[in-house]
């Protein structure tokens, strides 16, 4: 039988209107609070009344004020420079009698307009898809269980744990804190961080001051808290300003910026062309309307209309691929510059390692004792000289699982999958030891905390017993022996000697070696009038002894590193552990290293020292993460670009700087993610790679379609200029360049940037930063295709045209509109492969591009047959031997730079061989 009122409760919810506006939660006392909420802080929300109060409340998010309405889409596809141009051209072209092209110029521009909307509203779509999933989680207290859940789930009422290194998802009332600091500068501009406490505080208190509460995307410096969510989403005093936390940059990237660049420059020598061309044809005696037509056609034959929307939404597929890849952007900008990264730089806990901790040994002064068991199921026992041991019998092995499981933020739970661990996993292998030889225990009464940070390397947390304050302290085994003073020897207590601290030392030196991460524990019965502050409490530790750590290596991270070798990118393992953990993990995953610096050792060296260092294959140890920001700057100034991953709260400024921030999804701190460019969803170093490789691929295929779509221009432009000075009539019209550029163009443009990844790209090395996206073999390709498209269409064009004969103009244009169009279609294959020739077997390997071809080629052939086209594109309908005449002109572009590439591929081996 349930509770009776409690029923009556859930079944008949006080409406949220009742609550109190969030001003004033800080003026009532946290029980007040909890009941007005009726939340249990021990039992947290039942899921019925999260999926009450989610229906009433609706999703914890902010509303994208920066979401882009579709007439914000709509109309910039109408208002740039060339379609305004266009529609000046359409409206002379009315004002003179000619309302057909009038006509089919309006209706390609209005075509292009919906499609560009369409494509881009798509890649709006996939960004916002992208958006979710970079949405924060959080910790939660739920029918008496630690979850993890997405923030946007939260409700008012539920129990929230904070920790050091999150991001508060809601507004809070807390109720528990232990030493917990927070902060606020996104909110109030105030960098120091706020100490937060539980007690109520008068009404006046502005926002800044009001410590009994937790705002919305402010972020945890230090501590832990417990707090009930009392404003969600809009409501929270972050949402009055509403602004988003986790959001993708959507600033143009270099690339998107130099083609920008290139679009103008072209624009402006279009119109100046354009405008020279038709003035001089006019002088010259050609009639008005033909020069007008002709300038108009020039203009719009040198501007690669199709490229600003291509880019845009290779890029957006690219960052659907990524994701697949494991990678999420957090801007574009990342993919980029991920393919041109010299050196990555990379923690090595859960990121070459696997972060599925299982404690295997501890070290105490009176013996060495094994732990038997793996993961985290705490089924296991201990062993002495491989012989089972009765622990309840081993006072200090006791006292130092005690003292792992209190110094502890993290929990275990069992479901039907088994075991997990909801926390840091270094924490989790620690409590799932003292579940081998402790029973559970009461709710202890924790006073402060002095949370962990890897500048730090140490944690602290102190106790309130019944006659006294215990400090239970753990951390890095050199930083603890510096602070110890006395050791647990057995049962006793006695000073610290030297000996002790070399076999303490020597013992955990033997563990790292072995692979192990070390980690050590003390204690410290605290005086009465001891202040809480770090230095105070963290002194005259008694050692307890020393655990190692089992982390064994990623499987896929030993390819991974070999494949980062033969791209030519260096990389860097830079870490928090001990050297000897370090260097046994790089062996074991073959990363090239000839030996190891520590963190003090850079401290000692000078700029240039630690530059000479940083050209040989060494690994960092004993780091904090400003080691990690000095390591960046010099590389950078040495003209690397720089990966680097991160996952503390002290990592922001190292991932800010690199050229990719490379944050951890699973493992990464909120603050951690806020700063970098881009986050692992596997937290995996083998995913780096995976990223790097889709990076290349991308601008490669960048580079692909805009040297097509430019020879492209080329030859349209060549077909004209050429025309003009042999003085025949026009000989392609604005409305079928526009139909080219835009449609036929555009379409087969996109299936170039679907390429797949081409066979050796992680064979050469990195693309130099400032590489132009057209180098002199680019134009020199642009140049010499564009070239022949010309000349063949031009060839075409008075092939056909025969005497001048009047009859025979319509015919001739329409061979040269098609035939430009069937010689622009097997020009793409050039550009499958910009270095190597192309094997029978890989023409179907990116079937879009074949798709493309075939529809735009059948779109031609419906231009070309259907009279409502034939009157818009001003075309007549051709014979089979046309269609073969346009073939047979067209093979030669393909098979001559076939020829040509595969001379220069055999050079190329050649040299390479020797
Ligand atoms: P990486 O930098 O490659 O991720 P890491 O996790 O070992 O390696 P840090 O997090 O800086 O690096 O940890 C440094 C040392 O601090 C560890 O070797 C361990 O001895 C200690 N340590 C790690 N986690 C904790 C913790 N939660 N509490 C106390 N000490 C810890």
């Amino acid at each position: 039988m349930g509770n009776p009122t409690r029923k009556k409760g859930l079944s008949e919810p006080k409406p949220v209107s009742d609550l109190p506006e969030t001003e004033s939660w800080h003026t009532i006392p946290a029980e007040q609070v909890l009941e007005k909420l009726q939340s249990d802080p021990k039992v947290g929300l039942s899921q019925d009344e999260v999926q009450r109060r989610q229906a009433e409340h609706g999703p914890n998010k902010l509303v994208d004020v920066r979401r882009k309405q579709w007439y914000q889409i709509l109309l910039p596809q109408f208002t740039n420079v060339l379609i305004i141009i266009l529609l000046i051209a359409a409206a002379i072209a009315f004002a003179v009698g000619e309302a057909g092209d009038a006509i089919t110029i309006l209706a390609i521009v209005v075509l292009n307009g919906i499609l560009g909307f369409i494509q881009e509203w798509r890649a709006e779509l996939a960004m916002e898809a992208l958006q979710k999933m970079l949405s924060p989680r959080c910790r939660v207290y739920r029918q008496g269980h630690d979850h993890e859940i997405d923030a946007v789930d939260l409700v008012p009422g539920d129990i929230v744990i904070l920790e050091i290194g999150d991001k508060v998802p809601a507004d809070l009332r807390i109720f528990e804190a232990l030493n917990v600091k927070i902060d606020e500068s996104i909110l109030t501009g105030e960098s120091v961080s706020v100490t937060k406490s539980v007690e109520t505080i008068g009404s006046d208190a502005p926002l800044a001051e009001r410590t009994p509460m937790a705002w919305m995307g402010t972020s945890v410096t230090n501590g832990r808290a417990k707090g009930v969510v009392v404003a969600t989403g809009m409501t929270t005093e972050f949402g009055r300003i509403a602004h988003l936390t986790l959001t993708i940059g959507e600033e143009a990237t270099p690339l998107q910026r130099k083609l920008g660049v290139l679009g103008k420059q072209l624009g402006i020598f279009a119109i100046i062309v354009s405008a020279f061309v038709a003035v001089i044809g006019w002088l010259a005696g050609k009639p008005l309307m033909q020069m007008f037509l002709t300038g108009i056609a020039l203009a719009v034959a040198v501007i690669p209309e199709g490229l600003p929307i291509v880019m845009t939404i290779t890029l957006a597929l690219g960052t659907r691929i990524m994701v697949k890849r494991r990678a999420l952007l957090r801007n574009l900008q990342a993919a980029e510059s991920l393919g041109s990264a010299t050196v990555i730089c990379t923690d090595k806990t859960g990121t070459l390692t696997r972060n599925e901790m299982t404690l295997k040994r501890i070290w105490l002064p009176a013996s060495e004792i094994s732990v038997t068991g793996t993961g985290y199921d705490p089924a296991g026992h201990f062993e002495q000289d491989e012989r089972r041991i009765d622990h309840t019998q081993r006072s200090d092995l006791l006292t130092l699982l005690h003292t792992g499981l209190r110094c502890n933020n993290s929990s275990l739970s069992e479901d039907e999958y088994g075991w997990h661990a909801v926390g840091d996993p270094t924490e989790a292998a620690l409590v799932v030891a003292a579940r081998k030889g402790l029973h559970p225990d009461d709710h202890p009464r924790m006073l402060t905390e002095f949370s962990f940070n890897s500048t730090r390397k140490r944690m602290t947390v102190v106790e309130q017993l019944p006659d006294g304050m215990l400090a239970h302290a753990k951390g890095a085994p050199e930083v603890i022996l510096s602070r110890s003073t006395s050791i647990l020897d057995g049962e006793r207590i006695r000073p610290l000697t030297d000996s002790d601290r070399e076999s303490f030392m020597e013992a955990c030196e033997e563990m790292a070696r072995s692979g192990l991460r070390t980690l050590a524990l003390a204690q410290r019965l605290l005086p009465e009038e001891i202040a809480f502050e770090e230095d105070a409490v963290e002194n005259e530790l008694t050692l307890l002894g020393a655990s190692g750590i089992m982390d064994p290596p990623r499987s896929e991270v030993k390819q991974a590193i070999s494949l980062a070798h033969s791209a030519g990118i260096k990389v860097i393992m830079i870490t928090g552990d001990l050297p000897a953990t370090a260097m046994s993990i790089a062996k074991q995953i073959r990363l090239p290293v000839d030996r190891e610096v520590t963190g003090q050792e850079i401290d000692e060296m000078s700029d240039d020292d630690l530059r000479k260092t940083l050209s040989e294959d060494v690994l960092f140890a004993r780091t904090t993460p400003e080691h990690k920001l000095r390591i960046v700057t010099l590389l950078q100034q040495e003209g690397h670009v720089v990966g680097m991953t991160g996952d503390g709260v002290n990592d922001a400024p190292a991932l800010k700087k690199a050229e990719v921030g490379i944050a951890m999804g699973i493992r990464g701190t909120d603050v951690a993610k806020g700063a970098s460019d881009m986050i692992l969803t596997d937290d995996n170093f083998a995913s780096i790679i995976g990223a790097v490789e889709e990076g290349r691929r991308q601008y490669d295929n960048i580079r692909k379609f805009v040297r097509y779509l430019l020879s492209s221009n080329t030859g349209e432009v060549t077909a004209i200029l050429i025309n003009i000075v042999l003085g025949g009539p026009l000989i392609l019209l604005p409305v079928q360049i526009l139909w080219m550029n835009l449609i036929t163009d555009g379409m087969t443009a996109l299936s170039l940037g679907l390429e797949p990844v081409e066979t050796g790209i992680m064979q050469r090395p990195p693309r130099l930063p400032d590489e132009p996206i057209l180098d002199r073999p680019g134009m020199f390709m642009i140049g010499l295709l564009g070239g022949y498209i010309g000349l063949a269409t031009v060839w075409l064009y008075y092939h056909y045209l025969g005497h001048a004969d009047p009859e025979k103009i319509a015919l001739a244009g329409t061979v040269a509109f098609s035939g430009i169009i069937v010689l622009e279609k097997v020009n793409v294959f050039n550009f499958r492969f910009l270095r190597a020739p192309l094997k029978a077997i890989e023409i179907f390997t990116n079937p879009w591009l074949l798709v493309a071809v075939v529809v735009t080629v059948g779109m031609q052939v419906m231009v070309v047959y259907t009279p409502f086209f034939q009157k818009a594109l001003h075309t007549v309908p051709l014979g089979l031997s046309d269609w073969g005449m346009m073939v047979l002109v067209s093979l030669p572009i393909f098979i001559i730079a076939e020829i040509f590439k595969r001379y220069r591929w055999q050079r190329h081996k050649m040299q390479t061989a020797a």
